[in-house]
């Protein structure tokens, strides 16, 4: 097994061969935020919530970001976005480095990224027509000539399933599936080729979801885009995505094809995880991996691999060092000692030395205990 140098190939398809054959590389990428600062403000201790992620993306495909709650798939997509400055690594998008890119460069790029938010309620301004909401940003890069506009607006709402007499409509005048309609229409409006969707579909009914789904694979196919899928519905992440990016706790666990890691998840956290997606068959049995204690605070971490507190393959060698990330099989990369070779042959050793890191620990516990004795 080799040490991870070549990321995930996305699926080809000849109808982008004119775009670069990554549109979005991250490399490394860091995001941490201070939580303790000094007197004059030096941070001190900080909350990796994005933490040496890597993957990259091929332009017409769709990567889904997955984990529970509170494991960085959100930041991730704010650091790609530059709505949050990175603290390390590398972000490349449609050949560039735009990791220092200041706000003027960036101006070049926003067209060219979107973002579509989870809650399609509070993402719309209430004052505002939806012809109004849809060409503000079209009008402000100048997509199209002033005179065409409302045409262009209208023929995005038609492509986003909207009749063309909405547009004088307010939103509170729409269900939930049609908002989120009007925010898909205005995040494509400006012609991106790459859109973050943020929990897209998670605050909607589930019959509405498969329609804005459906809606945005067609969207996809017609106008070439490329998508990076956060969500924590693997039902829907299986049905939409090319690849798959597991994160826990701010670091990637496996990243691989939606197909191979759906038939043959590697990490055991991927394994419980995934051990919950509903079988459509009465007969099938459920062999669900529940998932032991609660998510560990991303403020302070577990050493070694960041999940062995909740892992029931962990090994002594899990608790104090931190797994590397390697290609398991072919274009499927993993975070876990299982996987490396050179752990797995030498467990003797690194059992030892466990056992010699916690008999010091205990040692200097007890001087401690002796020591606070003799004070009092
Ligand atoms: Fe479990 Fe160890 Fe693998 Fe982490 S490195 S997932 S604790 S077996």
């Amino acid at each position: 097994m080799e040490e991870m140098n070549n990321l995930v190939d996305t699926t080809t398809d000849s109808q982008y061969a004119d775009a670069p054959e990554y549109i979005l590389e991250v490399e490394n990428l860091k995001k941490y935020f201070p939580i303790e600062t000094t007197l004059f403000g030096t941070p001190t201790r900080y909350l990796k919530a994005v933490d040496d992620v890597s993957f990259r993306v091929k332009a017409g495909t769709t990567i889904g970001v997955v984990g529970e709650s509170g494991c960085g798939k959100t930041t991730l997509g704010r650091t790609i976005l530059k709505l949050y400055e990175s603290n390390g690594g590398k972000i490349i998008f449609n050949g560039e480095d735009i990791t220092n890119a200041s706000k003027k460069q960036m101006l070049k790029h926003r067209t060219d990224m979107q973002l579509i938010f989870q809650d399609p309620y509070s993402s719309l301004p209430p004052r505002m027509t939806i012809g109004n909401i849809i060409a503000e940003a079209v009008k402000v890069h100048k997509i199209v000539p002033k005179d065409k506009v409302s045409e262009h607006v209208h023929d995005i709402m038609r492509k986003c399933g909207l009749q063309d007499h909405y547009y004088d409509r307010y939103p509170h005048e729409f269900s939930g599936g049609q908002r989120q309609r009007i925010c898909i229409a205005r995040a494509l409006a400006v012609n991106p080729k790459l859109v973050i969707c943020d929990e897209p579909v998670s605050a909607l009914d589930v019959s509405i979801q498969a329609q804005i789904i459906n809606l945005l694979k067609e969207l996809q196919q017609n106008m070439g885009l490329t998508y990076v899928f956060i969500s924590h519905d693997l039902s829907v992440v299986k049905y939409i995505t090319d690849n798959i990016l597991v994160m826990y706790l701010g670091n990637s666990m496996e990243l691989g094809d939606t197909a191979d890691i759906f038939a043959r998840p590697l990490h055991p956290y991927t394994q419980a995880l995934f051990s919950a997606v509903p079988i459509p068959d009465p007969d099938a049995k459920m062999n669900r991996i529940i998932l032991g204690g609660d998510i560990p605070s991303p403020a302070n971490p577990p050493k070694g691999c960041k999940f062995h507190t909740r892992c029931s393959k962990c090994m002594k060698v899990c608790s104090y060092v931190e797994p590397k990330y390697v290609e398991a099989e072919p274009n499927h990369f993993v975070a876990c000692h299982l996987y490396n070779q050179e752990v797995m042959d030498n467990l003797e050793k690194y059992d030892a030395e466990y056992d010699a890191i916690k008999e010091e620990e205990e040692r200097l516990a007890a001087l401690k205990a002796e020591n606070d004795k003799a004070k009092k």
